[in-house]
């Protein structure tokens, strides 16, 4: 059986401040982090095969990739990064049993929810798919439901968490910080989350084959609200997008391959 793990670093175990996830002004605070999500991968990689996986693609996903420590990363997992929004994971196709997304944060625009976002902090206001708000989790199991690939499990804060349960089929969770405001979190100690990952990531597995994928009703409307006009000057001059307004785009899409296809 094949599981696929998408990873982000903002929802891993220990990482409590916005440097830990940034390698342009990190420096020491992201190396740590870095080591952090390695050790949340491994968790997760290990509860897959504890859980009967015979394969594992591991996808280094935050920022485009480059955050894992590969040396460091269990060897019997195979890994890649992420290409353009339509290869968000590359090798996903219809062979896996489900995907696992490791290190969640919430949508733009959640309260409570540690470095909440949709792609970009700074601009990305409201993203929605046939007229509901989503955000990176959707994405990801939009994508899957694309395949027929199911959603198994979740790590990320409680926030993560609450929105995977609550949109996308209830995949096992595994809550491992809480917010305290947006860019503080308070964590459990990442050993023991790690624990919780692993222990986690095994139990999905008996989720495979029984837990439905999360498909989106095509054709789908992907419309995009972001905080100021010149933002989305670049992608409105698209063939595939339509300007509603000022701040808003929106395009219509055959399959949920394309829900970040802009151009
Ligand atoms: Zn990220």
């Amino acid at each position: 059986m094949k599981i696929y793990i998408l990873t982000d670093m903002e929802g891993i175990s220990g990482i409590s401040r916005v440097e830990m996830v940034r390698p342009d002004e990190g420096g020491e605070h992201y190396q740590y982090g870095r080591k952090c999500l390695t050790e949340d991968i491994n968790a997760a990689v290990a509860g897959a095969f504890d859980g009967g996986a015979t394969e594992v693609v591991v996808n280094d996903g935050h920022g485009g990739g480059r955050h894992l420590i590969l040396e460091e990363a269990d060897s019997r997992a195979l890994y890649e990064r992420p290409g353009s929004g339509y290869h968000l994971m590359p090798s996903l196709d219809e062979s896996f049993g489900g995907i696992f997304a490791v290190g969640c944060h919430a949508m733009a625009g959640t309260m409570d929810a540690f470095l909440d976002h949709t792609q970009s902090s700074t601009s990305w206001y409201n993203y929605k798919l046939n007229g509901e708000r989503h955000g990176e989790i959707g994405q990801a199991a939009a994508f899957a439901g694309h395949f027929g690939v199911p959603l198994l499990f979740v790590t990320g804060d409680e926030a993560a968490c609450e929105e995977a349960e609550r949109l996308y089929e209830s995949p096992v969770t595994v809550a491992v910080k809480k917010a305290v405001g947006r860019e503080h979190a308070i964590c459990i100690h990442p050993i023991k989350a790690r624990e919780m990952i692993r222990q986690g990531a095994k139990e999905a597995m008996s989720l495979v084959g029984k837990k439905a994928p999360w498909v989106l009703e095509a054709p789908i409307t992907v419309r995009l609200e972001v905080y100021r006009s010149d933002m989305v000057d670049g992608m409105a001059a698209s063939d595939r997008v339509t300007r509603i307004d000022a701040r808003t785009i929106e395009m219509t899409v055959k399959s949920a391959r394309e829900i970040l296809k802009w151009s």
